[in-house]
């Protein structure tokens, strides 16, 4: 067996002529494997491309039986084409047919080729199909040989990934690529998108795929690499606190892979081969993905992960695309798919063209998606394997409702989104009917239905939604989405944009509710917790640093110059805290009015009812501050004992039960016995039916997602209050109080038209 006469260079320098002329797919890919036999001197060159069935097809041959392209199948796993496929691994043969898993295609007349090299065709870690040659002799091939088939395949996976072969396959039998897929997640946030995909992570196209003078793009990947590991260097080198810990482990591993000889090298091979620096790194990184796919250590997990980011990286560098450019070339109905992201990342897209966001990690609470949130983007998480079955441009639908995905959807499927889409749409009309409408109930009790919110993006549905004012604005997401503390300059500027935008109505400001599963990367808490949610979080980290709390009280006075301010407190567990922080603020006031500050006309401060210790001082409690707001996430999450962000346990137990129920109706009791106005801010205030059975515990403010606005009044106008008061006293009183709540509201409103 001579060696290869001409080299992988030529070989790709022939691809793409053989690219850029005008030949049908069919014949294109015909030439495509002479090419490939004629420069590996193999005898036989075959491209087997996966269906959506799993069956990988013949789709072009040099050398076997042409009569048996698109006939000649196997299936995923059967066989060595099979087997190749199924374990994203290429075979390297000297005689293929003593392989336990050589299966004889008589209709191809390939019995009497010994030797056998196949690769799998991957693109971003997905197989698509198998590049396979043989020879007669029997030899084994060489490595830079092995090496060159896998480049090629590249090729191969480009024209797949472009569509350029689907036109091959016979109808009704379609290409694994183009399958239409679904999925279930976890809903993150509700809402219904329909859009094209975008990837978070940019992946090349085919016409950057060869270079045109291998010196010159290695040097492009030299410099890429030197400014890769110099930002690395550098984040670790700044003492800042962001970068402790777990960060700081992530930054050494980065440091680790940036500078890791097996990496560079085979990111080098592949240029020399013929690839530009980009099309390199996705080639090495989705060698290294498909490999990786059928491992399930998470300690490797995770290092690929961060091999993938560091990947990423050093496409970006590569490609000097800036985050303009990246914005102009969106469409406009874009659903952006990610294996992760941070909050600040997804506010670098333009809202306007964002139709909803699918993760394939994630948590309900997680600060992308508590952004996602506010800006009302419809969100899917816990998605794994959403980035590789998925291509830039696909349709796809996220169903927030649902926590589906449908990616490449058929008609039918496509059609009963577009009819939900509509009526959702009738529906938004309705409330925005109702907007102009007072919120009283159906016999005459007004309930004021509030909004919550946290960054500038929220501001605007304060009119939208119709809200009485704003019943929570969550002041950590400012720190959250921003890579420093926000100086008290910036902090004051966003609360009085926020006074300004409401116009009167009230705004209550919690002041920062940072720790358990909200946290700064850029402040340096405490040690890693083991558990966080009881730990050093909100009013106790802030009395603990009153530096923090005093900057923001200060800039909360002076923004709330002349108009009310409301200030509340997160997570109270004893009263003294609330006799701490109003020192603060006093120390403030006195400090601003010494200095001929204009000061607020009134001042309240209130505490968030989240913690059961004070369910056992209502009245002391009800006495000490202006007002009260039940963070009911918190409150059920420490009642029962159970972690809120646990996806294993969203569904254990219903907030709606006898024991948290009575919980809820006590407070409300001691409200109104001291007077002080009490209100619900949790997610239990934003859906009908948990709204509906707060009302009739004798609630009169509740704060909830602007979108849950409509829906909730669209329940309230149409609710007897006294009745449904009665209805939840009767059912909650003594051994009666047994039965399921839920079903009982649930029966009380439909025997009433409520609607829920
Ligand atoms: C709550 O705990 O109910 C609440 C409103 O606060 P957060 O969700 O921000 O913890
Ligand atoms: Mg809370």
């Amino acid at each position: 067996m001579r060696d290869s006469v001409v080299g992988p260079r030529v070989l790709l320098r022939r691809l793409r002529e053989l690219m850029a002329e005008p030949l049908g797919p069919q014949e294109r890919l015909d030439h495509i494997v002479r090419d490939i036999a004629r420069n590996m001197v193999a005898e036989v060159c075959s491209l087997y491309v996966l269906r959506a069935d799993s069956v990988l097809e013949l789709y072009a041959t040099e050398g076997l039986n042409p009569g048996s392209v698109h006939l000649a199948q196997l299936r995923l796993g059967q066989g060595l084409v099979g087997t190749i496929a199924a374990s994203a691994r290429p075979l390297n043969l000297s005689n293929a047919q003593e392989h336990p898993a050589f299966a004889y295609l008589p209709e191809t007349g390939e019995e009497i080729y010994h030797s056998f090299l196949g690769v799998p065709v991957l693109r971003a870690g997905r197989t698509l199909g198998v590049l396979v040659v043989q020879n007669r002799t029997m030899r084994t091939y060489r490595e830079d040989e092995v090496e060159a088939l896998e480049t090629t395949a590249m090729v191969i996976a480009e024209m797949i990934a472009a569509g350029d072969l689907a036109r091959l396959s016979r109808p009704g039998i379609e290409l694994d690529l183009s399958r239409p897929v679904s999925f279930t997640g976890l809903a993150f946030n509700d809402g219904v998108g329909l859009g094209h995909v975008v990837l978070h992570e940019p992946r090349i196209v085919v016409t950057n795929l060869f270079n045109e003078d291998s010196e010159a793009e290695t040097r492009r990947l030299e410099a890429a690499l030197g400014s890769l590991r110099l930002s690395i260097d550098d984040m670790l080198s700044r003492r800042e606190v962001a970068f402790e810990g777990e960060h700081r482990d992530v930054l050494e591993a980065y440091r680790m892979f940036a500078n890791d000889r097996g990496w560079v090298r085979r990111l080098e091979e592949a240029i020399s081969n013929g690839l530009t620096a980009e099309a390199a790194v996705e080639k090495v990184q989705s060698d290294m993905r498909a490999r990786m796919v059928h491992m399930t250590d998470p300690y490797m997990r995770e290092r690929m992960s961060d091999f993938d980011d560091l990947a990423n990286r050093l496409l970006r560098q590569l490609m000097g695309r800036s985050p303009d450019d990246i914005a102009a070339a969106l469409p406009k109905d874009s659903i952006i798919v990610a294996r992760s992201m941070g909050a600040a990342e997804l506010l670098d897209y333009p809202r306007e063209k964002l139709r909803g966001l699918i993760l394939e990690d994630g948590a309900i609470t997680s600060h992308v998606v508590i952004v996602a949130r506010a800006m009302g983007i419809p969100v899917v998480g816990q998605l794994k394997g959403a980035v590789s079955m998925s291509e830039n441009g696909d349709p796809v639908i996220v169903d927030g409702e649902e926590g589906a995905v449908h990616l490449r959807p058929q008609f039918d499927v496509e059609s009963a989104y577009a009819e939900k889409v509509r009526f959702r749409a009738r529906k938004q009309e309705l409330y925005r009917e109702l907007r102009k409408k007072p919120s009283v109930s159906r016999d005459g009790v007004s309930v004021d239905l509030m909004m919550n919110a946290g960054l500038a993006v929220d501001l605007p549905q304060l009119a939208d939604a119709g809200a009485a004012g704003i019943g929570l604005f969550r002041t950590e997401l400012q720190f959250m989405v921003a890579s420093t503390f926000p100086r008290a300059e910036a902090q004051e500027r966003l609360y009085s944009d926020v006074l300004d935008i409401a116009r009167g109505k009230p705004v209550t400001f919690r002041t920062i509710d940072i720790g358990g599963d909200k946290v700064l990367p850029y402040f340096k808490g405490a040690a890693q917790e083991e558990n966080p949610a009881l730990g050093w979080r909100a009013i106790r980290l802030t009395l603990d640093r009153p530096g923090l709390l005093r900057t923001q009280v200060r800039a909360l006075l002076r923004a709330a110059g002349g108009r009310e301010l409301r200030v509340m407190l997160p997570m109270v567990t004893e009263l003294g805290e609330v006799a701490q922080a109003r020192e603060i603020i006093d120390r403030e006031v006195r400090h601003l009015s010494r200095f001929g500050h204009h000061l607020p006309t009134s001042l309240r401060i209130g505490a968030m009812l989240e913690v059961p210790s004070l369910l056992f001082q209502l009245d002391e409690l009800m006495q000490t501050v202006d007002f009260v707001s039940v963070g009911s996430n918190d409150l059920f999450q420490f009642v029962m004992a159970t972690d809120r962000g646990n996806s294993q346990l969203a569904d254990r137990f219903d907030a709606l039960s006898v024991p948290f129920l009575r919980i809820l109706r006590q407070i409300a009791e001691a409200g109104r016995r001291n007077e002080t106005p009490v209100t619900l801010c949790g997610e239990l205030a934003g859906k009908p039916i948990s709204a509906m059975a707060l009302i009739g515990l004798g609630y009169r403010s509740i704060s909830m997602s602007p979108a849950a606005i409509g829906p909730v009044k669209a329940m309230l106008t149409e609710l007897p209050v006294e009745a449904l008061t009665d209805f939840m006293n009767e059912n909650l009183a003594g051994m009666s109080a047994r039965l399921p709540m839920r079903a009982l509201l649930q029966t009380f409103a439909d025997d009433r038209g409520i609607p829920l």
